[in-house]
């Protein structure tokens, strides 16, 4: 084990997110790169727990007392081998996570966690800087070919687990470039691409083809996709977003956040020249206080907004865990990420009853407070009587929420779905003869973690269809939603 009193002689230390007034200048990540040495103390609090609740916290089942006893002991080259072991891309995780295992680790229960996420920080970035992360070839190729439909995280953590264990892999994505959601949804300041674009040149090498520009149901059908392959892989994300179908709904200036972060991050990438709805000198009502709804803030504080509020229709959280959302449970906490961190004013209860406008652009929008109520049917919100009011706004972002996968993929193909309109498989994560799917397509808009973890489950599933067994490390063997469907 590491120290065995870390513990009693460090508090948990964080990294250091740069000042407000540089960072808002340029789309540079917030945070300040981490001294080894502080990594090392951070690391010596990890207590070895008998039963290290860690692991059940992580839904990759990342062995993170072992790293953190490795790092603790300045073996970076081997602990680089047991993060991989359970974690294709541990420096998205350790940028983007909101670290549920830090919520479980034992330490929190009369104490602050183990700083999980910034030693997996560190450990993938030590590796990439002293060259220890390289291609890896398959051990025998299998002949067997296999195509993966979408390149965010839970399609790229597929297609490299299957190419490992010997499959030609092709990649299908209809963007310009590889990443899903990792390129053009979350900003720069929270990860910035050449991140990105490191861990994809690893995956070329290892011999997988991405094959952009192309989406399946428009440029080529899936039944044609299947015929070519030995296996298809749906790995398409949930982009449906949820609307807010209220009066003055269709004004101009009001989008869709991943209208507007797509196109934000093209410009900060000088993809693009200018942002056509750019929230420059505007007051921007940012209406969804989740995390997309923070990428958006983070992104007009530094476009330049006049003003910006963000509006929830949930009550405002508590600062301190409640006695009924005890340890480890993930517990819903007022937040505050490096977005509020640079400004803003959040209003809780809030609903929009409706756009006002004028000359067909937005002006303000019409909102009522409201109490949640729990109903036998589930959450209710109801309206406070004459509690209307008006918040001026120019540029209004919706950032509410997924519905599920778009339904291009399925054209003339039709796909089972579950009562939450995702691609329904069965418990080995197939969903028709040699189709399968897994990600937010699959389990609804999640996590980055989340994803890895299903690419991962889905590609040993492949593997065993295709070759009747399966040796890949896979952190859910069996979908244990599948079985409750
Ligand atoms: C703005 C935003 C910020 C987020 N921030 C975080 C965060 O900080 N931390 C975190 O853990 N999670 C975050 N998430 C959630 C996380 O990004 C997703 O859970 C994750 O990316 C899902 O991965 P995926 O591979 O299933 O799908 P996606 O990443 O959505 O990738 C799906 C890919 O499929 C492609 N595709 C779709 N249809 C087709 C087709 N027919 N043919 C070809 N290609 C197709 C799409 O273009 C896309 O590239 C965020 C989500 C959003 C929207
Ligand atoms: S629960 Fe916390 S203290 Fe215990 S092993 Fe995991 S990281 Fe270490």
């Amino acid at each position: 084990m590491a120290d065995p009193r870390g513990f009693l002689k460090f508090t948990r230390g964080q990294a250091q997110r740069r000042p407000v007034e540089l960072r808002l200048k340029d789309w540079r990540e917030v945070y300040n790169p981490i001294a080894s040495d502080f990594v090392t103390q951070q690391a010596s609090r990890c207590m070895d727990c008998g039963i290290p609740f860690c692991h059940q916290g992580c839904p990759l089942g990342n062995l993170i007392p072992e790293w953190n006893d490795l790092v603790y002991r300045e073996e970076f080259d081997r602990a680089i081998d047991r993060l991989h072991a359970t974690n294709n891309f541990p420096e998205f995780t350790g940028r983007l996570c909101p670290a549920p295992c830090e919520t479980a680790c034992v330490l929190g229960i009369n104490s602050d966690p183990v700083s999980i996420e910034l030693v997996e920080k560190s450990i993938a970035e030590h590796a990439f800087e002293h060259g220890l992360i390289q291609p890896i070839d398959p051990v025998a190729e299998t002949g067997r070919r296999v195509a993966v439909v979408g390149s965010g995280p839970s399609g790229l953590a597929a297609a490299q687990q299957l190419r490992r264990a010997g499959h030609s892999v092709d990649v299908y994505e209809r963007s310009d470039k590889p990443g899903g959601l990792l390129r053009y949804g979350i900003p720069e300041f929270k990860m910035e691409k050449w991140v990105l674009e490191r861990r994809l040149t690893q995956l070329r090498a290892e011999g997988i083809t991405f094959i952009c520009n192309t989406e399946i149901g428009i440029d080529m059908t899936l039944s044609e996709l299947r015929g070519r392959y030995d296996a298809v892989v749906l790995c398409i994300g949930a982009g449906v977003p949820r609307e807010i179908e209220v009066e003055g709904r269709e004004l101009s200036g009001i989008y869709q956040a991943m209208e507007f972060l797509p196109l934000a991050n093209r410009v900060a990438l000088k993809e693009l020249p200018f942002h056509p709805m750019s929230a420059k000198d505007k007051a921007v009502v940012i209406v969804g206080g989740g995390d997309t709804g923070a990428d958006c803030l983070g992104t007009v504080h530094r476009q330049g907004a006049r003003s910006v509020v963000q509006l929830e229709i949930m009550p405002e959280p508590p600062r301190e865990r409640p006695a009924s959302n005890p340890w480890p449970t993930w517990p819903t906490l007022y937040r505050i990420s490096s977005a509020h961190e640079e400004g803003g004013d959040r209003m809780f209860s809030l609903s929009t009853k409706r756009f006002i406008g004028s000359d067909g652009k937005v002006q303000a929008l019409e909102v009522v407070e409201v109490e949640m109520k729990m109903t036998d049917s589930g959450l209710r919100f109801e309206e406070i009587p004459g509690s209307q009011r008006r918040i001026e706004a120019d540029l209004v972002l919706i950032a509410t929420g997924f519905l599920g996968p778009e339904k291009t993929v399925q054209n003339g193909s039709p796909l089972p779905t579950d009562p939450r309109s995702n691609i329904q498989t069965d418990r080995d994560w197939m969903v028709e003869e040699g189709l399968f799917a897994a990600g937010d397509c699959r389990r609804g808009q999640s996590l980055i973690v989340w994803a890895i973890a299903e690419g991962r489950s889905v590609a040993k599933a492949v593997d065993r269809y295709l070759m009747g067994e399966s040796f890949l490390p896979a952190p859910i063997q069996t979908d244990t939603r599948a079985l409750a469907l």
